[in-house]
């Protein structure tokens, strides 16, 4: 899928002479011309040993030159010959001459003669050295350049191609929907003649879309990998350059290696970047326009029955262009939303496969307390579970690394090295308790599965968890209020006890106020507007706030009804803990002391003080 093959089409010499060629220079210098010219060693002594060798009768001959004494001994080995070297400059003796006539040493004439075959090969080695160099500093140069500003349009060596992906749909768990539609473009893939027979015309993409991290890119390489076909990916931000007509061209030459590969799978992740609805005012972004532009016209000139099919992902469908997702572009859109129960276990025991579990791991209890989770999220649970089991020095994962692993994908790491002072860590008890007893006392709330007051990386002091029995789909009203008293237990216990309030709520706050505002304007579940919505989702999987549409007047009647939807709440949290006044001061006790409170203990610990825990309560 790189660039040789097609070099070879052109007709150039395929790399492989080259290679050759380079090789039998190389013998041809090592085996032939090297041993030629060999050159001997010297080796330096001081000169008074070259004085004392003199005395000796040792020395057969001495050169003599401005810097340096070349001296042959008598008993030269001519297979391995060395010679000695000794300074000249620093010692001027007039008695040399003397001593070596004296010694009958002969001097004057060149001892080692360097042969013509040494001066060729050394030249050779000489200019092809700095040759190679320069060959490889232009070649760096020109890649540099090729990935820069300079090489507009010179984009091919960019597109990224891989021959196979190596995932199948056994590695996607859950997405079932998704699969299944996707199962059609595999089978188009591997005998598109079904098709054309037929006469039917052949889906030329899909559109995948969903939230992040839910496996639209493991998709798109799973039909990939199941068709068996090369697989092309560009992520739409590659298309976007600073110079226009620079995505426009990548995107035709994307095309263009797609079809002399086909049949084959072109993959346009975040195609958002440049999908975006074209718009005409001013400051419109012209290159990213060409870019769509070039997108659609190949998409509607290419020939499908050749087997080209384009996938493409997206967390924000609702911006997209709509002429992109007209029939005969991405006509078909498969959904990849965020795992249900059943869904989040079978990625947890994907994910498991490559790791040394225990056999009795218990995935259900993982898969519900992590609702909301994406694949990636539960990849990261796994993973993060087996660290933790190194950093135990196990050998296997249990469920407590696991258990371990959600909270810290939850809440972040524990941060022991927080030192709250003996007055913080008692209003954080008071605080989380709060909400855990509140939870308690009523109805329509999730079971608290974990209540602690070691401060998180994240910069929770403390939290409290809360784990529903069964997966939820709808949301009851009155499981929303409650859900806003509990997050208002947190402060009203803070109240109630030390009778001052800090900024440790701040997070409930906001979450208690985002609640009774979508209850307000998005549920209709208040007297104030009714069966109204006035806020829509800009975005569907991305999770920004939305957009509220209505007059000021409204508007500050929906802040009121907020105001007065979280007061009430709030009064309802501090009324339910001061009848159970001795019961929170027993628990945060319980908590000071204790650091964590499990879900299990916090239940027996209610039943001591005379509170059951109602069971589940019926769905609303
Ligand atoms: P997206 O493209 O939707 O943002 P990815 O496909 O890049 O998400 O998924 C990120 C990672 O999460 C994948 O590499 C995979 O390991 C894991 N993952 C996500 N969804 C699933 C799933 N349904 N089954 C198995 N693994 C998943
Ligand atoms: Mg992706
Ligand atoms: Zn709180």
């Amino acid at each position: 899928m790189d660039n040789k093959s097609s070099d070879k089409k052109k007709g150039r010499l395929p790399v492989i002479v080259y290679y050759i060629i380079i090789l039998a220079v190389v013998f041809l210098l090592w085996f032939w011309l090297v041993p030629r010219a060999s050159r001997p060693t010297y080796k330096e002594i001081p000169y008074s040993e070259f004085l004392a060798m003199v005395e000796k009768g040792e020395v057969a001959k001495a050169e003599i030159s401005n810097a340096y004494i070349t001296i042959e001994p008598k008993n030269l080995d001519s297979k391995k010959p060395v010679y000695y070297r000794t300074g000249m400059l620093q010692v001027n003796d007039d008695n040399i001459v003397k001593l070596l006539l004296e010694h009958e040493v002969e001097f004057g004439s060149p001892i080692v003669k360097t042969g013509i075959w040494t001066d060729i090969i050394y030249l050779v080695l000489m200019l092809g050295g700095s040759w190679l160099v320069l060959f490889i500093v232009f070649r760096i140069i020109s890649k540099r350049m090729n990935s820069g500003v300079l090489s507009i349009g010179k984009s091919t060596s960019k597109i990224y191609g891989e021959k196979s992906t190596g995932k199948t749909f056994d590695d996607v768990a859950g997405q079932d929907e998704a699969k299944m539609q996707l199962t059609e473009i595999v089978d188009f893939l591997e005998n598109p003649g079904k098709y054309t027979q037929i006469g039917a015309r052949l889906p030329k993409g899909a559109l995948l879309v969903g939230p992040p991290g839910t496996g639209k890119t493991l998709l798109a390489k799973a039909v990939a990998g199941e068709a068996k076909v090369p697989f092309f990916s560009l992520s739409g931000s590659e298309f976007v350059e600073m110079f226009v007509g620079v995505g426009a061209s990548r995107v035709r030459d994307l095309f263009k290696q797609a079809v002399e590969h086909a049949p084959c799978i072109v993959f346009i992740d975040e195609i958002d970047a440049i999908g975006k609805t074209r718009d005409t005012v001013l400051g419109g972004n012209d290159e990213r326009e060409q870019t769509l532009n070039q997108l659609l016209a190949e998409m509607d000139g290419f020939d499908s029955s050749k087997g080209v099919v384009i996938l493409a992902a997206t967390n924000r469908p609702e911006v997209l262009d709509k002429a992109l997702l007209r029939p005969g572009r991405f006509d078909r859109r498969v959904i990849v939303d965020l795992p249900d129960l059943e869904g989040r276990k079978a990625i947890l025991k994907v994910h498991a496969r490559g790791v040394k579990m225990d056999e009795n791991i218990d995935f259900d209890a993982i898969a519900l307390a992590t609702a909301g989770a994406s694949g990636a999220d539960l990849e990261n649970i796994i993973n993060e579970s087996a660290l933790r089991a190194v950093r135990a020095k196990k050998d296997k994962v249990s469920q407590k690394e696991l258990t371990e692993a959600v909270e810290v994908v939850i809440a972040g790491e524990e941060k022991k090295s927080t030192v709250l002072s003996e007055r913080e860590r008692k209003v954080v008890a008071y605080h989380e308790i709060g909400h855990a007893l509140v939870s308690a006392l009523l109805t329509h709330t999730e079971p608290v599965s974990k209540i602690t007051i070691i401060p998180r990386t994240s910069g929770a002091l403390g939290y409290t968890m809360q784990t529903p029995k069964e997966e939820k789909h709808l949301l009851g009203k009155q499981e929303a209020l409650d859900e806003i008293t509990v997050l208002a237990g947190g402060r009203a216990s803070e109240e109630i006890s030390f009778g001052e309030i800090t900024t440790g709520a701040s997070n409930d706050i906001e979450k208690a106020t985002q609640l009774a505002r979508a209850m307000v304007t998005r549920y209709g579940m208040s007297d104030l507007l009714g069966f109204v919505s006035v806020e829509s989702n800009r975005s569907l999987y991305l999770g920004d706030s939305g957009t509220t549409d209505c007059s000021d007047e409204t508007a500050r009647e929906i802040d009121a009804e907020i105001r007065s939807i979280t007061s009430e709440c709030y009064k309802k949290a501090l009324a339910l803990l001061e009848s159970n006044r001795e019961v929170l001061d027993s628990l945060a006790a319980v908590l000071i002391e204790r650091e964590n409170i499990s879900g299990k203990e916090f239940a027996d610990l209610l039943k001591e003080r005379g509170i059951d825990l109602e069971p589940p309560k019926t769905k609303d």
